[in-house]
């Protein structure tokens, strides 16, 4: 029954949303994760259980503190609606096999990343060696073919990027370089490459949209996040689809 387990991995994948939400909030401004619960910033009343469904409680309260009528914006919602959706297409890919444990592990990686980098503008080292460490031991039950291309792809992301930031002045952060190590053990040389490739095609894009010149730093987390998991999920047909243009 397909559809049950898409409408499932959509409701575990928002409620993980949700908690993403208060990890990439609260972890880097130096609050505790699970003290005090959900509550609004404005008139610091608890939220209501109903209030904590996440997506639905944000459509159903119109996107307003039930209290004090606070807005709270569409952030963290669409964050939880895209965690449930991304949840969905790993289930939808891959089945029930290991490598759906590694999908599910590089969607939550890139969830609070991309809340901690546009809150914050920090790609946390800590975030960093929970996800790097939780997936390379699934890359251990769901090894790439061949296995080490796991190793060459974290020193390939990582070296890369370095040299990049090593040679433009600004743009790349410290926090985005040790994100491509991690990126690499999950998506092998080729795919890193892609990732890479898509990602500064989409930040260029962001940058311009958002009208700032490159004086300014913008996060590059968010795009790093979208680039990847396309690599990740359509990287190999994209790769076939280019080459196959010129060849
Ligand atoms: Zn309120």
């Amino acid at each position: 029954m397909e559809i049950y387990y898409s409408i499932f991995f959509f409701l575990f994948g928002a409620a993980f949303g949700s908690f993403y939400n208060v990890v990439g909030m609260r972890w880097p401004a130096g609050k505790s994760i699970v003290q005090p619960g959900s509550h609004c910033d404005a008139c610091q009343k608890p939220l209501m259980a109903l209030d904590l469904i996440p997506v639905l409680s944000y459509v159903l309260l119109r996107g307003k503190c039930r209290q004090c009528g606070e807005k709270f914006g569409a952030f963290h919602a669409l964050i939880e609606l895209f965690t449930g959706l991304l949840f969905i297409l790993a289930y939808v890919h891959f089945g029930f096999t290991a490598e759906l444990i590694v999908a599910l592990l590089f969607i939550s990686l890139f969830a609070i990343i991309t809340v901690s980098d546009i809150c914050y503008m920090i790609i946390q080292d800590k975030v960093l060696l929970i996800f790097g460490s939780l997936i390379v031991i699934g890359r251990i039950i769901s090894p790439l073919t061949p296995w080490w291309d796991t190793v060459a792809g974290a020193v390939f992301g990582f070296g890369l990027l370095l040299l990049v930031s090593m040679f433009s002045k600004n743009g790349m952060g410290g926090g985005d370089i040790k994100l491509y190590f991690v990126i690499g053990l999950v998506l092998g040389v080729k795919l890193t490459f892609i990732s890479i490739f898509l990602s500064s095609v989409i930040g260029l894009i962001v940058a311009v949209f958002l009208k700032r010149g490159f004086g300014k730093t913008i996060p590059f987390g968010p795009s790093i996040a979208v680039g990847s998991l396309i690599a990740y999920f359509y990287g190999s047909e994209l790769f076939d689809w280019y080459t196959s243009l010129f060849f």
